[in-house]
This record gives C-alpha cells, sequence and structure tokens, in this order.
C-alpha cells in the first residue's frame, strides 16, 4: 500500500507543489481531505516551533503521520525580523501590500538590504520529529518589481539574478525558492526511508 502523509495546510499552490515532486510514491492528503478544518494555532516564536505545532496537531488528534511548513523573510539589518511574524507584519489580515510598505518604509535609510527567505518543513513520523531547511539570500529592492507570485515576491532578488521573485516567474521561482528546497531536502530524506 502506498505509504501516507498528511500536508498540514489548505493551501493548493502548496499541495500540488509537494504533490507533483512526492505524489508517486506518497499518497499526500491535505487537511480537508482528513475533514480537520480547524484554525491550528500558530503560537511559537521560531519558524521551527511553528511548522512543529501544525505537525504535532495533526498527529496528536487524528493520529497520521504529517508535515507541517513555516517561512519567514529574515533581514539582516533588523535583526532578523520579520521573521516568524512575516505574515503579519503590518498586523493581522496577511495583507502582503501593507506588509510590504511597511518594511520599504523601515528600511528607507538602510544600505544593507541583504534577507533571506528560509522555510522549515516539520515531518512527524510514529511520533518523531525530524525537521528539513530551505533557505534563499538576496536583497530587498527599494521599490517594488514585478507582478507575479505572492507576498514579498515584488521587493526579494534573490543572489545571482536581476530580478525580484515577481519579475522571474514561477517556472525559475519554484525551482530555486526556498520552499523547493525545503521539499527536496525532505524528499531526499523519504527516499531512503
Ligand atoms: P507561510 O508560512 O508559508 O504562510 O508564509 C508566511 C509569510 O511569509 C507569508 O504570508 C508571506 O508573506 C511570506 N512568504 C512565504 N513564502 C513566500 C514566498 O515564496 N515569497 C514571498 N513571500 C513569502
Amino acid at each position: 500500500m502506498k505509504r501516507r502523509l498528511v500536508f498540514a495546510t489548505n493551501n493548493t499552490h502548496k499541495l500540488e507543489e509537494i504533490k507533483a515532486i512526492l505524489g508517486e510514491k506518497i499518497e499526500i492528503l491535505s487537511l480537508s481531505d482528513i475533514g480537520c478544518h480547524a484554525d491550528i494555532p500558530e503560537t511559537a516564536d521560531t519558524l521551527e516551533g511553528n511548522a512543529r505545532l501544525k505537525a504535532q496537531y495533526v498527529y496528536d488528534h487524528y493520529g497520521l503521520d504529517c508535515i507541517a511548513d513555516d517561512t519567514g523573510l529574515e533581514v539582516e539589518s533588523m535583526g532578523g525580523a520579520p521573521g516568524v511574524y512575516s505574515a503579519r507584519y503590518a498586523g493581522n489580515g496577511h495583507d502582503s501590500q501593507a506588509n510590504m510598505k511597511k518594511l520599504l518604509e523601515e528600511m528607507k535609510e538602510k544600505n544593507n538590504r541583504k534577507a533571506q527567505f528560509r522555510t522549515i518543513i516539520s515531518l512527524i513520523e510514529k511520533g518523531e520529529e525530524k525537521h528539513f531547511e530551505g533557505m534563499v539570500k538576496g536583497q530587498i529592492v527599494r521599490e517594488r518589481r514585478g507582478e507575479t507570485g505572492f507576498g514579498y515576491d515584488p521587493i526579494f532578488k534573490p543572489d545571482g539574478y536581476e530580478t525580484t521573485f515577481a519579475e522571474m516567474g514561477s517556472d525559475v521561482k519554484n525551482r530555486i525558492s526556498h520552499r523547493a528546497q525545503a521539499v527536496a531536502a525532505l524528499c531526499e530524506y523519504l527516499s531512503h526511508t
């Protein structure tokens, strides 16, 4: 029988991304597939902690092996902020435009534009946790550029590229992104177990 893994998300983009990579070997179930409609708390103060909380919730309530992810944008000159608080940097409501506006304001006088996107994937298998990391280093540009992607994509330019994530197109972004790298590390592990 095919191995089963819940991905603690209802984000269809993330589900499709992971199914495209793992789907042949592993049956990936979403939260709605298992009848979980809870608003799983993300109350930890690290990416690792939040990813673990989400995966642990599913394991504890449904007894199913599970993965969960958490991502943050870490700006060097701001001591790693907004980091784990990236989604609600400008307040609750997941408003990317407001988040980018606030970050650009905050960095107006800063010449050190270094930043990184970091994703942690937590895997809970038979009650044991492992985590996998993906990271992309780059720069925060001074004005929004590009239309594709989501979140902070228009203001993040990965090192080695002249375009922001929002200008390069999803094919390129999804090949090099922090999430793609974390998923690759997870796949590498799963292919040996
Ligand atoms: P989540 O953990 O995937 O929900 O990501 C937290 C927040 O980080 C999101 O609300 C976005 O603002 C931001 N974020 C995550 N991944 C990306 C990305 O690939 N590009 C731009 N912003 C992202």
